[in-house]
């Protein structure tokens, strides 16, 4: 498959190599509202004692929502409310000044209410940030906090209220993440977990999660489509769901669009109107006005969802204007983000060389899809009706708690009270084959241009766990080592994919254009390992894992876990 370029970079005594390619890359809801007795234990850190009863949840930590549920057993999933007896709690966490310097982070609807009156002590949307080694929060109280650290603080105080609704000690949770998330932000998300005191069983990916809150259960649904957006993703999968079978067959998405975008969006109309109106916002100096318009901004977002025409009042320097937006003026702004979703809806039917009619089932979860244009952009592109399958808000969390209690009892664990036996007849029955959201490959230089490019080995939306090899040849004579860059990503140019591990091999010396097999493997939860082969003498060069040098090393995420267990949440 391969003809060989050579070609070695000598960087001082280190030789350098890459090596060369030319191949075609080719519940029902039980609200409890909240009582003092309730308060006083919530707001009792470190107080709470269980008994032997411990409890495996799911958890959908979304970028503006999270949410918890538990599955007893089949037929009884239930997701828990917060202390303010909703289903959702905005996954935002605000930092107060304490005179202690010690953090005192408050999460959820009370965080969120601050934004407004304190804006630089609020951190929102944190999951956009996950696994961006460069990005720290600066506390008020002079931390610096990374984005699995606060994560973590929203798990804790997720652990915190369910652990209060349910009497028993939450230990072990499944996590759900974007389909479309990559190795680091899958491993933070993980890392998160295990900081805030969980026993991570696995991360999942949403649109298998929702996929399960519908399909269990059911005997013959067949190919479905998951049109996911949410605050901060957009994610599209297509599954085939057969008696308790759940199969991937290939997922797409962005990362980087969600509802925090279309907020964006009507914040601008509403500062193009205040214009209008006479007063000019300075964004550089209003921080507490910006923080105003903004949440107002989002509550007409979702006024729009069910009038045609909301309105917000804004009082500044003493003069109230009254604000107006449209749905039409909305759906204008906003036209190119739902069709960026379009887009890569149509592409991964073509990828799959399928069309509407191949489709039995679309489901919409993440709460963006209550926005009339997308139901109506799908019903348009798809020709069928949509109904309201899954709740978009809960979907996800009752997913994840069906598979925890999947894994719960695979794994001869049973935190029910029941006897086993009866308990393993009612755990969920079922399959799940999922695949990779993103190609895997090395840096490898291009034969023809001369330039490195990104050699995928194991190309995106392949089942897992999965295995491939590829051969490559080095480049000198008697060389003496190879160096591998592990590559996650689906372009070709490496500028737009992430170097996730990277490691120097010895060989021995053979003549140029000897073979070398690199051969990467993709785990369940898409955990990657690789092995490098010296096909001369067939000896194994070394198999590592990649190193992850973006995420927390193992000794950070204990003594985050330490520092994270003394901190009080609320
Ligand atoms: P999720 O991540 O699934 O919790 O979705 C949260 C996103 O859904 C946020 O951007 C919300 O502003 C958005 N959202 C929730 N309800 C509505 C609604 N009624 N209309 C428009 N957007 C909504």
């Amino acid at each position: 498959m391969f003809s060989v370029s050579a070609d070695v970079e000598d960087r001082g005594s280190s030789c350098r190599i890459r090596v060369g390619f030319n191949t075609v890359l080719n519940a029902k809801k039980e609200a409890r509202r909240l009582n003092h007795d309730i308060l006083r234990t919530f707001s009792t850190d470190g107080v709470h004692t269980f008994g032997d009863r411990m409890a495996t949840i799911g958890i959908d930590l979304g970028t503006t929502y999270s949410a918890a549920a538990i599955c007893r057993h089949v037929g009884d999933v239930r997701v828990i409310p917060n202390i303010e007896g909703q289903d959702i709690t905005p996954s935002v966490v605000f930092f107060p000044e304490t005179d202690s310097g010690d953090e005192e982070p408050l999460v959820g609807m009370m965080a969120k209410n601050s934004a407004a009156s304190a804006p630089q002590c609020v951190v929102r949307s944190i999951k956009r940030m996950m696994g961006d080694k460069d990005f720290c929060y600066y506390s008020p109280n002079g931390h610096e906090l990374r984005p699995e650290v606060i994560s973590a603080f929203i798990l804790k105080h997720i652990k915190k209220y369910v652990e209060v609704d349910l009497g028993e000690a939450v230990t072990d949770a499944v996590i759900t993440v974007p389909a479309y998330f990559d190795d680091v932000r899958r491993t933070a998300t993980k890392q998160a977990g295990r900081i805030a005191g969980l026993n991570v069983l696995q991360v999942f990916n949403e649109p298998t999660a929702v996929a399960l809150a519908y399909g269990i259960g059911l005997q013959d649904v067949g190919r479905i489509l998951v049109y996911d957006l949410g605050g901060g993703t957009f994610d599209v999968t297509l599954m085939h769901v057969h008696d308790g079978e759940f199969d991937v067959i290939a997922t797409d998405g962005d990362p980087e669009l969600g509802g925090d975008d279309f907020d964006r969006e009507i914040t601008r109309l509403v500062v193009a109107d205040l214009a209008r109106q006479g007063y000019v916002v300075d964004e550089d100096n209003e921080d507490i006005l910006c923080a105003e318009i903004e949440e107002k901004a989002e509550i007409l977002k979702r006024g729009l969802s069910n009038v045609p025409q909301s309105t917000a009042m804004f009082t500044i320097d003493g003069k109230n204007y009254r604000v107006r937006i449209t749905r039409e003026q909305f759906e204008q702004a906003t036209h190119s983000l739902l069709e960026r979703t379009r887009e890569r809806t149509e592409i991964l039917l073509e990828s799959q060389h399928l069309n509407w009619a191949d489709i039995d089932r679309l489901l919409m979860a993440g709460g963006s899809t209550r926005m009339p244009m997308v139901r109506q952009m799908l019903q348009q592109i798809s020709g069928k009706s949509i109904g309201n399958e899954v709740n978009q808000d809960t979907a996800v969390s009752m997913g994840a708690a069906i598979y925890a209690k999947y894994l719960e009892t695979e794994n001869g664990r049973n935190t029910d009270e029941r006897s086993p036996a009866s308990v393993r007849e009612e755990a969920p029955s079922i399959r799940i084959s999922d695949v990779t959201s993103q190609s895997l490959g090395i840096v490898a230089k291009n034969p023809k241009t001369g330039e490195p490019e990104n050699s995928i080995i194991i190309q995106r939306n392949t089942h897992i766990p999965a295995k491939y090899s590829d051969t490559y040849c080095t480049t000198i004579d008697n060389q003496r080592s190879i160096n591998i860059q592990v590559t996650e990503g689906n372009d070709p140019e490496l500028e737009y994919v992430r170097i996730v591990g990277e490691k120097t091999l010895p060989i021995p010396p053979h003549p140029k254009h000897s073979p070398i097999k690199v051969t990467i493997a993709y785990d369940i939860d898409q955990t990657v390992y690789v092995e490098v082969t010296d096909l001369v003498t067939d000896g194994a060069l070394g198999t590592f894992e990649i190193d992850r040098a973006d995420n927390l090393s193992e000794p950070e995420v204990q003594s985050l876990q330490k520092s994270v267990e003394g901190v009080a949440i609320d």
